[in-house]
């Protein structure tokens, strides 16, 4: 299991509140910090607990580099708050702005990161290409010959495990209440529009809720005949425990990413080593994600298993006076792939000897929510006026999370938005408008 800090829990549920977001990953966590900034009441409801799942499982890189271009101003955005948070929240995040550095022996990627910088610059970020002197120069005791890399010196790290209850509970402080292990079952209405959220412990009256359910987004939405089109790609990463410092921030390499601990630990991750589960929601949006699967997703493989039958993406059907999907899934905790752990502990060893030795602390599987452009929906649901969605991170929610959660918390409260909604527009999921090819990662 993660060794996710725990956040406190309010037992009572309230029988209204302005907002009630329901979610305690870090969408649903940081709408909800920024709500009640904006002096509203807000009931946070987490089926498990706070950062169970994506959010406590993930490497903790927070970038802007490599970012779609669609929402890169939502990344840039996001790195600048996380300079501020450890102070605003008073509480440790683990944020350090380390700078991330990729490096590799592949032509392919780099002739992608020099097209990327090219393009970034337009938006003022500036990351720097590496040549292979340059490469070599950052990862000092590597042994590979890097044909290059790229540095992107204003991004930096953070501690999911500590991070998501940290802002949880600063949440708290400034008046949301947290309701762990308390599902949504699903949404009351009257005349067309939002009026409730009905809990299995009861109901709250609300005229917004805003859905930050993960991997669970689709599921919720099916049950109210919305559609969602929505991916869980399962993937496999490890904690070590401490050892030598070969960088202070986060590194990609071929086949293996590290990210440095705040305990002298890595965080390692496995990228494009995913597993696809065949499931009926899979093939229910088969058409959609097809241009994605043949782009993006060519390390992944293709499975049966429970999903087809269970969980998030399966066509399960629930009363609201009966047990709902949510409450038989309190977390989704998928195990390890344990010949891919093998397989990271070699390919660090072998880019590093310093790194040969290096101790497993724990190991776990996560499971991803992708949408078929490779980009979140943050948006109103005009087709059902209350309802608000902050879901479909496709891997890279965490880094942008505190804008993403400022963005839901200004759609919610008819604020200025921090950047353009536009391109997290729910409706081009639905009427297939502008759903181009995702961007670079
Ligand atoms: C292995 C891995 C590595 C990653 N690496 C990075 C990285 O380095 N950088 C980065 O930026 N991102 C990374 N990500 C992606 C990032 O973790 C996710 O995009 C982000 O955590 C998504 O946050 P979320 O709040 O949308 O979803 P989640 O964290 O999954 O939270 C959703 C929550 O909603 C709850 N829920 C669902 N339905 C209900 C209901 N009906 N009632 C009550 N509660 C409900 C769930 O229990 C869950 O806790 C990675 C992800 C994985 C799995």
């Amino acid at each position: 299991m993660i060794p996710v800090q725990a956040a406190a829990s309010d037992e009572k549920l309230p029988a209204s509140a302005d907002v009630v977001v329901i979610g305690g990953g870090i969408a649903g966590v940081t709408a909800a910090y920024a709500l009640a900034k904006k002096d509203l009441s807000v009931a946070v409801l987490e089926k498990g607990v706070i950062a169970g799942e994506q959010s406590s499982r993930n490497w903790g890189w927070c970038r802007q580099q490599h970012r779609d271009l669609r929402e890169l101003p939502l990344a840039m955005k996001s790195l600048e708050m996380w300079g501020d948070l450890n102070r605003e929240v008073e509480g440790e995040t683990g944020f350090r702005r380390t700078g991330l550095v990729y490096v590799t022996t592949k032509p392919a990627d780099f002739a992608e990161w020099e097209a990327w910088t090219l393009k970034a610059r337009e938006y003022q970020m500036h990351s720097r290409v590496l040549t292979p002197a340059e490469a070599k120069a950052m990862t000092p005791g590597s042994m590979p010959d890097w044909i290059g890399g790229i540095h992107s010196p204003t991004d930096g790290r953070a501690e999911p495990w500590l991070a998501v209850p940290a802002i949880a509970e600063a949440a708290r402080r400034l008046g949301a209440t947290l309701h762990q292990n308390c599902a949504a079952r699903g949404l009351e209405l009257a005349a067309g529009k939002v009026s409730g959220v009905v809990t299995e412990r009861g109901r709250v009256r609300t005229q917004a809720v805003l859905l930050a359910g993960g991997a669970w987004s689709s599921l919720f939405c099916r049950r109210h005949d919305l559609r969602l089109p929505q991916a869980g790609v399962r993937s496999t990463s490890f904690a070590t425990k401490a050892a030598p410092q070969v960088t202070d921030g986060g590194l990609s390499m071929p086949g293996v990413t590290i990210r440095r601990r705040l305990d002298g630990g890595y965080t390692v991750g496995l990228g494009g080593r995913g597993l696809v589960e065949l499931s009926p929601q899979g093939l229910l949006y088969a058409r959609q994600f097809w241009p994605t699967l043949k782009k993006r997703w060519t390390g992944v493989t293709l499975g049966i298993g429970r999903s087809f039958f269970d969980g998030p993406e399966s066509f399960a059907r629930w009363s609201f006076d009966d047990l709902s999907p949510f409450e038989r899934h309190r977390t989704i905790d998928p195990p390890a792939d344990p010949r891919l752990v093998q397989e990271g502990i070699a390919t660090l060893g072998h880019h590093y000897p310093a790194l040969k030795k290096l101790e497993v602390a724990h190991s776990w599987g996560g499971l991803i929510d992708s949408t078929p452009d490779g980009i979140p929906v943050i948006s109103a649901v005009d087709s059902l006026p209350g309802l608000y969605l902050s879901t479909g991170y496709t891997g890279h929610g965490f880094g942008i999370g505190p804008a993403a959660g400022q963005l839901a918390a200004d759609l919610v409260a008819g604020d200025p938005p921090i950047v353009d909604p536009h391109p997290f527009r729910y409706s081009r999921m639905i009427d297939g408008t502008d759903l181009g090819a995702p961007g670079m990662l």
